[in-house]
């Protein structure tokens, strides 16, 4: 398939990487110049620029880092003409984005007047997850769109879930995202105090995993430096999932609690105690260091 691939980040590079070498023809951009360097030597074809890397592809895939981004490359904004108009009918746009699902459901509505499908198929799994093409996405859109979509979805990951319509993906995401910060920081406290008393945090992390508190921070992401090989913790938090877009991610769910009436109010804490965080100059560091606010 002739697939253009926007967005090289911590994931999108090796999303696009794992279609480029299932043989499908990836047209790729990022308007990052490092970016743009790492993935041409890892060998993905280059565009010039978005417009351009659209021209005749049959998908166009997106991993931006938010609703801004999303709206403004589709729409336009500024100086900036909308890649909406470059995209040629009958193509599928999948968005894997985390963003408002109001910018999904928008998004959808305006390229269905220009006969393009639209799914929103934000993911989890974390950068390994995208390496290891295991990533699980959580598609909102029409279920014939999605059948299109799944033999591409399946060269980046391992469980693909229909949530519902256009913007539903978008939901599960940020109620999933919020439910990963609580139990980040609670593993956080939990592996501090252990460590205050003298204990080994291998065999408390060990203890705990075993035992009613385990969990997929505490199993598979350990904050704490040292305890897991090949987790941000253990590489100065470097990569991985940064601190501001957990920031962005629990403010969509909190908006989005709002409008509902629903009370969140762990998520509530969870996005002051991030964005504190944030201020204390973790913004680009992954998430997991949070860790660093209950131990020295
Ligand atoms: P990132 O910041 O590493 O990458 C985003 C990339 O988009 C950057 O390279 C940036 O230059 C590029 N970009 C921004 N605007 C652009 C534009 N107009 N045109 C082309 N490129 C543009 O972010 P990431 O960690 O790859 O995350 C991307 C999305 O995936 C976010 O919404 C994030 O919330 C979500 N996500 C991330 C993880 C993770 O573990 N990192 C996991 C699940 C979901």
């Amino acid at each position: 398939m002739k697939i253009a691939f926007i967005g090289l980040g911590n994931m999108g590079g090796p999303m696009a990487l794992n279609l480029h070498r299932a043989k499908h023809t990836v047209n790729s951009f990022d308007v990052s110049e490092t970016a743009v360097t790492r993935w041409r030597n890892e060998g993905l074809k280059i565009a010039g620029s978005a417009a351009e890397s659209v021209f005749g592809a049959e998908v166009v895939i997106t991993m931006l880092p938010a609703s801004q981004h999303v709206d403004q490359l589709f729409f336009g904004g500024g100086a900036a003409v909308g890649l909406l108009d470059s995209i040629d009918a009958g193509a599928l746009v999948i968005d894997c984005s985390t963003i408002a699902s109001s910018t999904s459901k928008k998004l959808s509505e305006a390229a269905a007047k220009r006969n393009i499908a639209v799914l929103d198929a934000p993911v989890s799994g974390g950068t390994t997850g995208a390496v290891a093409a295991t990533l699980t996405f959580m598609v909102g859109g029409a279920v014939q769109d999605l059948e299109r979509a799944r033999p591409l979805l399946e060269h980046m990951g391992k469980n693909i879930f229909h949530a519902g319509a256009a913007g539903a993906g978008q939901t599960a995401k940020i109620c999933n995202n919020m439910l990963l910060a609580i139990l980040m920081i609670g593993t956080s406290e939990a592996l501090a105090l252990g460590v205050a008393n003298g204990l080994d945090p291998v065999v408390l992390s060990e203890i705990m995993k075993r035992s009613s508190g385990g969990n997929w921070a505490l199993e598979k992401y350990n904050p704490m430096p040292g305890v897991l090989d090949n987790t941000p913790a253990s590489r100065a938090y470097q990569g991985g999932f940064g601190t501001d877009l957990m920031v962005k991610d629990l403010s969509l769910a909190q908006d989005n609690a709002t409008g509902n009436h629903v009370g969140t109010p762990l998520g509530g804490l969870a996005r002051s105690l991030y964005a504190a965080h944030s201020l204390n100059g973790a913004g680009a560091l992954d998430f997991s260091s949070i860790f660093k606010m209950f131990h020295k």
